[in-house]
């Protein structure tokens, strides 16, 4: 019998349909490859019962003909979003026994579509961090190695790197993930498999764990473009208990992998050419546009004026939003409490020794931002500054239907690498950053590898609520590299 862990999801459909598997043998291969895996580190919580009686559910369901366009497929699901019955943590201590009693709007829509839960994966604490790092319950593991260094182990990137790891490392089909700066684009790049993160408002953000509200935003992870349009098609569509979820028909996103891209535009923006750029992402680059070229589209130079200030928007925005949302964690609603003499020692207390180094920083930072007197400075000019980014995006696409961008500025880099120095480790979302500050859908694509052997992404960006275009641009894309 062939390893079930190695399927796509369109094979595993496929085998399941054609009834050559059923849901409960490919949730027991799964279940089995994470025990085997737990040296990645990739999830904090496994759900092995659940997996298996969701699949035995899922297995009658087909018995009965009313199989989901899911039907059976395992899944494991990012932390940071609240499923019902089972721990949910964020990767914080302050979210110590958390166990919500209602499932977050995406996740319900997956099994709704018969997915089945394999557990929970680990991240960076609250989602923020680029390699999963700052999680209280130690990082995960890049299942890829150097080829150049072997022995070296490698961060999966972040903040959604145990869900790139599981996929990436054959322990789940797909994975979801959030990214509010780059979360799901960068691991996807440093692990080798595709990340999206679809327009702001497709995917509702009810029951998932706030970081930042306007820029938050749920996606798929899959080890191709079209087992993530899959995904992307369950995941999304209107919520009302979401005020920023819109309201608009969900496409049928893998139809629109037609693999022409004939006549399209593709705009390459002259400002992402950073210094310090390694070479063999300037060649991928090159490459990627080239190859894109061949299959008929048109290249073209755009222009994004405002590029080089969007980190530092992104790095007053975020914390701004964090320090807000991360006010409730108090000691009283959620997990952790830690007791004090009165009411505000023990507010003081619970937070101290709940939220790690980083979470603390950009609570501090947010709320300097936040406050009388820097408000105007800060948050006010950030938000002028977002506007002026849109627009520039605004602009471009009035010449192209796509933006094509490098995914991050390296390869995975080690365990343990960039934590003495927030910058450096904030310079990994340089790319990724400007998508979420316009509300805009991007992709990754395994384009390469760096000079290590390490896998190298391709970033499309896509016009707002045009993600079919997107994909199908990616589709293409990801053939090269095949
Ligand atoms: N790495 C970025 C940050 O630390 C993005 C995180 C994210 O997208 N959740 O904020």
């Amino acid at each position: 019998m062939t390893d079930l862990t190695r399927l796509t999801l369109v094979e595993a459909r496929d085998l399941l349909e054609k009834k050559e598997i059923t849901a409960v043998e490919l949730a027991d291969a799964h279940i089995a490859a994470m025990e085997g895996a737990r040296g990645l580190n990739a999830y904090i919580t496994e759900t092995p019962d659940k997996a298996q009686a969701m699949a035995r559910a899922s297995d009658e369901r087909r018995m009965r003909g009313e199989a989901g366009p899911l039907e059976g497929i395992p899944i494991a699901v990012k932390d940071m979003f609240c499923t019902d019955g089972v721990l949910t943590t964020a990767a914080s201590h302050i979210l110590d026994g958390f166990v919500p009693t209602y499932e977050s709007t995406v996740t319900a829509n997956l099994w709704r579509d018969g997915a089945v839960m394999l557990g929970k994966t680990n991240l960076d604490e609250f989602a923020m961090g680029s390699s999963t790092m700052t999680s209280y319950y130690a990082p995960s593991i890049n299942p890829r190695r150097r080829t150049t260094e072997p022995e070296a182990d490698l961060v999966p990137g972040g903040s959604s790197g145990g869900s790139a790891s599981a996929v990436a490392g054959y322990t789940a089909i797909g994975a979801t993930g959030t990214d509010t700066g780059g979360s799901i684009r960068q691991p996807a790049s440093f692990c080798g498999i595709v990340g999206m993160k679809p327009t702001y408002g497709r995917c509702s953000r009810w029951g998932t764990i706030a970081f930042a509200s306007s820029l938050d935003q749920a996606g798929p992870f899959a080890r191709t473009v079209r087992d993530t349009a899959i995904l992307m098609r369950s995941m999304c569509g209107f919520d009302p208990k979401d005020s920023t979820s819109v309201d608009m028909p969900v496409p049928d996103f893998e139809a629109a992998l037609t693999g022409d891209i004939r006549g399209l535009r593709i705009g390459v923006p002259g400002e992402y050419r950073v210094e310090g750029m390694p070479a063999a992402i300037e060649q991928l680059w090159a490459n990627g546009a080239d190859r894109l070229r061949q299959a008929g589209a048109e290249v073209v130079d755009i222009s994004l004026p405002h590029t080089k200030y969007a980190l530092p928007t992104y790095y007053v925005v975020a914390p701004a939003e964090a320090s807000s949302n991360l006010a409730r964690y108090d000691g009283v609603r959620y997990g952790l409490r830690v007791p004090g003499k009165n009411l505000i020692e023990m507010y003081e207390n619970t937070r101290a020794e709940g939220f790690g180094d980083e979470v603390t920083r950009r609570i501090m930072i947010g709320t300097y931002a936040l406050s009388a007197g820097y408000y105007d400075a800060y948050y006010l000019k950030a938000q002028q500054m977002r506007t002026l980014i849109k627009r520039d995006f605004d602009a471009a696409f009035e010449s192209c239907h796509a933006v094509l961008t490098p995914t991050a500025p390296s390869t995975a880099f080690k365990v343990g690498e960039k934590t003495d120095d927030p910058v450096m480790m904030y310079l990994n979302d340089v790319f990724t950053v400007t998508a979420n500050l316009a509300g805009l859908p991007g992709i990754s694509v395994p384009a390469g590898l760096g000079a290590d052997g390490m896998p190298l992404g391709l970033q499309l960006i896509g016009r707002p609520f045009d993600e079919e275009t997107m994909l199908r641009i990616a589709g293409m894309l990801e053939t090269f590299v095949k």
